[in-house]
C-alpha cells in the first residue's frame, strides 16, 4: 500500500478548465470572439490521433474554438509552412498547435520555428524557451513542466534551496523543467543517459522529475524518504498496461507525495494548453 499522499492531476485539471470555463465566458460575455486554437495533425499516428482529439475535447469543453486541420501523411513541407503562415495572419486564431511527431519527410523545427511567437501554445519555439531561459514572464512556456509546477505549488511545497533532480533533458520537459525550478530557487541537477550513478543523484533530490520514457526505471530506493515525486513517464509495459518512469508502489513507500500514472502529469499538460491559449487570447484581444 502506497504511504505517499496522491498528487491528483486529474482532479486539478478539472478544477483549472472549471476556472478557465468562467473566466472565458465572463471575457466573451459582451459579445467579443472566443479564443481560438488551432491544432495541426499530419498523418495516422494512432497516439497523436488520440490525443488531439483529448485536447479538441478540452478546448470544447472550456469555450476555445478548436479549428481542426487534419492532413494527410504526404502534406509536403511547403503546405505545411503555408498553412502555418496563414494561421498566424488569422486574427480568430490565439494559439497553434502542431501535434508532434510530424512525418519523417518534414522538417520538425522548420514548422515549428514559423508559428508567430505570441501563437506558441506548446511554448517550443526559440523566442520562448530563450525568454523562460532569461527569466523573462511574458513569453509562452511548455505545458508540461507548467502542468508540473501547477501540481507542486497545490502540494504545497515550497522550493526555495530544496534540491530537484530532473531525469531526462529534452527541450519539451527535462530543460524547461529545470528552468522553472531553478526560477523558484531550488537548487536544480539534470540526469540524463550519460549520468554516472543515476540511483545515487536521485537519492540527494527533495524533489524528483522523472521525464525518461523508461517503464518504471526509477525505483523505490532510488528515492530519498520524503521526497516529492513528479512521473512525467507514458510508456506501455510487456502486459500493455499504462506505467511511469517511476516504479510506483516501491517509491510510494518512501516518498511524501507522488504523481499517478495515469491521472497526474498527464491532465494537467492539457489544462495548461488551454491556459496558455487563454492567455495569448488576452493579449491579443485585452480581454
Ligand atoms: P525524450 O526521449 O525526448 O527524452 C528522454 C530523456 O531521458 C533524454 O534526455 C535521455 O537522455 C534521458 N534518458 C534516456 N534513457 C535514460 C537512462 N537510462 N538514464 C537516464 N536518462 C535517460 O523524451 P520526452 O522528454 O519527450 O518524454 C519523456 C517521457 O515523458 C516519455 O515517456 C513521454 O511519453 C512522456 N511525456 C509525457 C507527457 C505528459 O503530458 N504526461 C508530455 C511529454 C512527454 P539523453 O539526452 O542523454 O538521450
Amino acid at each position: 500500500m502506497t504511504g505517499a499522499r496522491l498528487l491528483d492531476g486529474k482532479a486539478l485539471a478539472a478544477e483549472v478548465r472549471a476556472t478557465l470555463k468562467d473566466e472565458i465566458a465572463a471575457a466573451t460575455a459582451g459579445g467579443r470572439r472566443p479564443p481560438g486554437l488551432a491544432v495541426v495533425l499530419v498523418g495516422n499516428d494512432p497516439a497523436s490521433a488520440v490525443y488531439v482529439r483529448n485536447k479538441r475535447k478540452a478546448c470544447q469543453e472550456v469555450g476555445i474554438l478548436a479549428a481542426d486541420h487534419d492532413l494527410p501523411e504526404d502534406t509536403s513541407q511547403a503546405d505545411l509552412l503555408a498553412l502555418i503562415e496563414r494561421l498566424n495572419d488569422d486574427p480568430a486564431i490565439d494559439g497553434i498547435l502542431v501535434q508532434l511527431p510530424l512525418p519523417g519527410h518534414v522538417d520538425s523545427a522548420r514548422v515549428l520555428n514559423l508559428i508567430r511567437p505570441d501563437k506558441d501554445a506548446d511554448g517550443f519555439h526559440p523566442v520562448n524557451a530563450g525568454k523562460l531561459f532569461l527569466g523573462e514572464t511574458d513569453g509562452m512556456a511548455p505545458c508540461t513542466p507548467l502542468g508540473i509546477m501547477a501540481l507542486i505549488d497545490k502540494a504545497g511545497v515550497d522550493l526555495k534551496g530544496k534540491r530537484a533532480v530532473v531525469v531526462g533533458r529534452s527541450n519539451i520537459v527535462g530543460k524547461p523543467m529545470a528552468m522553472m525550478l531553478l526560477a523558484r530557487h531550488a537548487t536544480v541537477t539534470v540526469c540524463h543517459s550519460r549520468t554516472v550513478d543515476l540511483p545515487g543523484v536521485v537519492r540527494e533530490g527533495d524533489v524528483v522529475v522523472a521525464a525518461v520514457g523508461r517503464g518504471e526505471m526509477v525505483r523505490g530506493d532510488w528515492i530519498k524518504p520524503g521526497a516529492v515525486v513528479i512521473d512525467v513517464g507514458m510508456n506501455r509495459n510487456a502486459e500493455g498496461k499504462l506505467v511511469g518512469d517511476v516504479a510506483f508502489a516501491e517509491a510510494s513507500q518512501h516518498a511524501a507525495a507522488i504523481t499517478p500514472v495515469p491521472g497526474g502529469v498527464g491532465p494537467m499538460t492539457i489544462a495548461m494548453l488551454l491556459r496558455n491559449t487563454f492567455e495569448a487570447y488576452r493579449r491579443h484581444t485585452g480581454a
